[in-house]
């Protein structure tokens, strides 16, 4: 357990925590959750469902109504055909989702692809089946989308597993068909698993697409699919999500789910039936206004000397660059905090390659953000000259 760290997130929130106790007002673009309130139709159906009495353990698998309304989903939305019965399992958040894949799916020694800067889950729950984390790197040249050489340079005889996340966090990068294409030949070629996050699929921009390697033609019996209701619904603290895969691998991941969340909360459940059975005008009025944020703070960053940024076309996040403050990101972040009174997170949080970034959520208000970036400006002009290779 000493091998696994205290995440670097929680560590600048906590940082953030204490200026707010001494009375200062801190602007959060650190926290990787939408700030909009839950959708009124799916807190309603939650607490009709409390109130008739659904306060008791569900199946180990999940309620069957909403197993049966994330496979109508995945069939249409995403081309993939799954059986309610046996072939997903409702977990407490994509989180566990996460944890089950690991410890059900992965022998002490096995490697694990995760491109890297990620999402941290991946390497620590590698860690604790005592797996070995492999971190292919992301280019910001390439955008920060997976570039398949890179993948199949990292496969060894004992590489069991790759971790895909697209919408990516923390870069918002997005894989196009061409790339999960060859991504799959690989995996066939190499008999890998894949685990594909999708929780950021509904956050897009720019007319991007989503595409999904489950339906990707041989991929249904080698794919994970791992999503939730937290990013698409703002649903963080309801604390649900699924896994879908083949019967052979739910099988697995259902024996430590048993053992250890048993089920997901049921009236929670009821709500997510309604999030996916419901409009889906509350998802595209969200993702308006993530778009709306992500222009303004798109070209107000790009005025800031020193700072670079690509252009993501998923998620809520950007990742610009400070490389040019030739400080590491943690100290940077830490700067930017304790002078701006604005919390990000280092890019060093999310991997080796994520060193020399920083993390910005847009994931608060257009105002907040609007003064969040004057002020961010305003600590770095504090920083020494020496501190930036002016020109490059
Ligand atoms: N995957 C990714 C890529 C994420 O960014 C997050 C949350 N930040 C999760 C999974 C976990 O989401 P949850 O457990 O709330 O469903």
């Amino acid at each position: 357990m000493h091998q696994i760290p205290f995440s670097g997130i929680r560590k600048i929130f906590q940082a953030a925590a204490d200026w707010e106790r001494r009375g200062e007002n801190v602007i959060h673009l650190e926290i990787g959750r939408p700030d909009f309130d839950t959708p009124q139709h799916i807190k309603d159906m939650a607490k009709q469902a409390l109130d008739q009495g659904v306060v008791h353990y569900t199946s180990n698998y999940g309620a069957p109504d909403l197993r049966e309304a994330i496979a109508a989903k995945l069939l249409t939305e995403n081309g993939i055909q799954v059986d309610p019965d046996g072939e997903i399992i409702v977990t407490v958040g994509a989180n566990e989702g996460v944890l089950l894949i690991a410890l059900a799916l992965l022998d002490p020694g096995d490697e694990v692809l995760i491109p890297d800067p990620a999402w941290l889950h991946y390497y620590y729950c590698a860690q604790l089946a005592e797996a070995r984390p492999v971190h292919v790197p992301l280019w910001e040249q390439n955008d920060f989308r997976l570039d398949p050489d890179d993948l199949e340079s990292a496969i060894t005889p004992r590489t069991k597993m790759i971790i895909l996340t697209s919408p990516h966090n923390p870069t918002g990068s997005v894989l196009d068909r061409d790339t999960l294409e060859r991504i799959a030949d690989l995996a066939i070629k190499h008999d890998l698993l894949v685990v594909s996050d999708e929780i950021y699929e509904k956050i897009l921009y720019d007319g991007a697409r989503h595409h999904s390697l489950a339906a990707f033609p041989g991929m249904a019996e080698r794919t994970i699919t791992l999503n939730g209701f937290s990013k698409a619904y703002s649903m963080t603290g309801w604390r649900l999500g699924y896994v879908a895969a083949g019967r052979h691998l739910i099988d697995a991941m259902i024996r430590v789910h048993q053992y250890s969340a048993t089920c997901a909360n049921s009236f929670a459940q009821k709500g997510a039936v309604a999030a996916y059975r419901g409009s889906q005008a509350c998802v595209t009025d969200m993702v308006r206004e993530f778009d709306r944020r992500r222009a303004f703070l798109l070209s107000a960053l790009e005025e800031i000397d020193g700072i670079h940024c690509v252009r993501p076309q998923g998620a809520f996040y950007l990742f610009p660059s400070i490389k040019e403050y030739e400080l590491p990101s943690e100290q940077l972040a830490y700067h930017i905090l304790d002078h701006a009174k604005v919390a990000v997170v280092p890019g060093s949080a999310f991997g080796r390659y994520g060193e020399g970034y920083i993390r910005l959520a847009y994931s608060n208000s257009y105002e907040n953000i609007e003064q969040a970036v004057e002020r961010i400006d305003k600590a770095l002009r504090q920083l020494p000259a020496s501190r930036k290779w002016a020109g490059r």
